[in-house]
């Protein structure tokens, strides 16, 4: 993409954040601390914009994404929101099954996935009046029709997608040329960051989302977080 062309994209996205961020307040933006999530993080606090961060403190995450949080503080001055699973039940889960029985099966791998994230993503969003996502077309063999805004009636709100129209080249053209932290584990074979336990780096030319619960079958790889229509969301690598 031309500089003149990114620069147009770039204008376009910073608009949608003002444009969230004007009209539909409260919102909030769900960062899973990635690379794209820390694209939005750093448009939305560069511009002081008024969508509140989060994220999905599992307590199961990497080191390295964990430390994300401090680098986030470190560099803008602003602590991100954590939101963890109820107590309760992840000492029941781990109580009746075991701390790691999402590898027994897909059902007990999506009632951890139940309990770690998506309680916790509802309650997050409960009470808001749109949510953004880093969510890019080109991530989705399934999602060609993802749009920079949709109407996410599971969750009664306007759910954004700022950079759908990003390439994974565009989102790393941002990172560098504006000294945009990022989770070192990108640097090591990890293009999509999950849990610790049920994300492995992967080699080139595997399909991105290789690594993420690669002991199951390709049908069954949703958390949950982002379903469309049912369907699996699947990832191609640029770099690959
Ligand atoms: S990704 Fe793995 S550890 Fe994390 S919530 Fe899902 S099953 Fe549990």
């Amino acid at each position: 993409m031309s500089s003149a062309n990114f620069d147009s994209l770039l204008s376009a996205t910073t608009a949608t954040l003002e444009r969230i961020a004007n009209e539909f307040t409260p919102a909030v933006f769900a960062s899973s601390l990635a690379a794209e999530d820390m694209v939005l993080t750093d448009l939305i606090l560069r511009n002081k914009l008024a969508i509140a961060i989060f994220s999905l403190e599992t307590g199961r995450l990497h080191a390295e994404t964990l430390g994300m949080l401090d680098r986030i503080k470190e560099t803008y001055g602003s602590e991100i929101a954590l939101f963890k699973p109820e107590a309760a039940a992840v000492e029941n889960y781990v109580a009746s099954n075991g701390l790691n029985a999402f590898y027994d099966s897909v059902e007990m791998r999506k009632e951890c996935c139940r309990i770690r994230k998506i309680e916790p993503l509802n309650r997050a969003l409960a009470g808001n009046k749109a949510w953004v996502t880093g969510q890019r077309r080109a991530q989705s063999t399934t999602r060609t029709e993802l749009n920079v805004q949709e109407d996410d009636a599971a969750h009664d709100m306007q759910k954004f997608n700022p950079l759908a129209d990003w390439s994974e080249e565009d989102v790393w053209h941002y990172i560098r040329s504006n000294n945009v932290p990022y989770n070192p584990l990108h640097d090591k074979g990890y293009p999509s960051i999950g849990c610790e336990p049920c994300t492995r780096a992967i080699q080139p030319g595997e399909d991105v989302r290789a690594g993420r619960w690669w002991w199951e079958n390709p049908e069954s790889k949703e958390c949950g977080l982002h379903v469309v229509d049912g369907k699996l969301i699947r990832i191609k690598s640029v770099a690959n």
